[in-house]
């Protein structure tokens, strides 16, 4: 007989009382279950056995370890990735750019519902310069694209935001290789087209789509130039309304200043066409343009070529990035740098000396 409720005891007949039940925790037990839930922690062969199952989920957890900056996910990262390398590869890749308010995320929206209906399976990645700073990315936002973030299958993905350009584009392609792998066969890759980050993402895309408008005159004189001569297609967006004549008379001009640029490597001559991102007319006619140009590129060998070029490109661009990573990050370096960066600005020691000694340091500090 219990005595911790007296009342059970024979000289009290009659009456009994139940054993309680314990108050429950003021912490939901399971909560800490379902948190585990959301962040596990898998091994390589897991993460590849979901992401080659096209499960997004497990998608999304590999693409967050890519982008960590702990080196303890690095080598599981690039594990994850060399196991998926061989399913990776057979998507058509286009990178999209264009400045601020041309209308990208509009365009993406209505482009990417295109592809849809096509059958097509879309991811949408984007580099963006700007997020280092701003420590946010609204490149790639879903919330930016309204009918594309209804749609289950389609994976969208803001620009990494921690890192050099150089790292943030590497992360960017490191992520097509597991969306490949997940079963995405069109990969777009946004970005502002204000300056470097076009060089990266037009080395690694198979096809380079400017969106323009009309009537911004300044593009024409060659501000852009060297995006123009990357470009594979430009498209003149926001040809509606009373716009549409204007858009026409942009395209001459695009027609006419292209014709000055020396002819492309892939032999591919870049087509001007005008559209409309939000009433969607136009959008099948830019998408045939992009097949022709895979079907060119395909048949004249240009696309296996590119692929190559810029498997070695992103060698040497991790190489780069690496060998700056670990000079940078040595705390020896660092001390080293204060002085020598003091000593350079009170003019006490040239530029030149300065480097030297700090890279002696640190070369004789590696043979060690
Ligand atoms: P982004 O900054 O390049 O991503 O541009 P957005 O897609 O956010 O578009 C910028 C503005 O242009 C928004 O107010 C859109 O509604 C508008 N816009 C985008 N596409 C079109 C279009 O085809 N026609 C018209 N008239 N406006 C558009």
């Amino acid at each position: 007989m219990s005595m911790e409720h007296v009342e059970n005891d024979d000289r009290y007949q009659g009456l009994t009382v139940n054993k309680g039940v314990s108050a429950p925790p003021i912490v939901n037990p399971y909560l800490k279950e379902k948190r585990k839930h959301k962040k596990p922690t898998y091994t390589a062969d897991e993460y590849v056995a979901g992401i080659l199952r096209g499960d997004i989920t497990i998608l999304s957890q590999a693409v967050t370890l890519i982008e960590s900056t702990l080196h303890e996910h690095y080598a599981l990262a690039q594990e994850v990735i060399e196991k998926c390398l061989p399913y990776a590869g057979r998507s058509f890749r286009i990178g999209i750019t264009g400045v601020p308010g041309a209308g990208k995320s509009t365009s993406i929206d209505s482009f990417g519902m295109h592809l849809i209906e096509k059958g097509r399976k879309l991811a949408v990645l984007a580099i963006d310069p700007s997020s280092e700073r701003s420590k946010g990315s609204i490149l790639g936002d879903k919330t930016r694209m309204e009918q594309l973030a209804i749609q289950k299958d389609v994976f969208v993905r803001p620009s990494p935001s921690a890192g050099s350009l150089g790292g943030v584009a590497r992360k960017t392609r490191e992520t097509i290789v597991l969306c490949e792998a997940a079963g995405f066969d069109t990969i777009f890759v946004e970005t502002v087209g204000v300056g470097q980050s076009e060089t990266a993402v037009h080395s690694m895309v198979d096809f380079f789509l400017l969106i323009q408008l009309a009537g911004t005159g300044d593009e024409l004189q060659g501000i852009k130039r060297g995006i123009m001569e990357m470009a594979d297609g430009i498209i003149i967006n926001k040809a509606d309304g009373n716009n549409i004549q204007k858009a026409k008379l942009a395209q001459g001009q695009f027609r006419n200043a292209l014709h000055l640029f020396p002819p492309t490597e892939s032999g591919w001559v870049p087509e001007v066409l005008t559209y409309s991102g939000y009433y969607g007319t136009g959008i099948r006619e830019i998408f045939e343009m992009i097949d022709k140009y895979e079907d060119f590129v395909r048949k004249n060998d240009y696309f296996d070529f590119k692929r190559q070029q810029q498997s070695k490109y992103w060698m040497y661009q991790t190489i780069d990035e690496k060998l700056r990573e670990h000079f940078y990050d040595n705390e020896m370096i660092k001390q080293l740098l204060i002085d020598k960066e003091r000593r350079v600005l009170d003019a006490e020691i040239s530029s030149f000396t300065a480097a030297r000694e700090v890279l002696e340091t640190y070369f004789s500090k590696e043979k060690k």
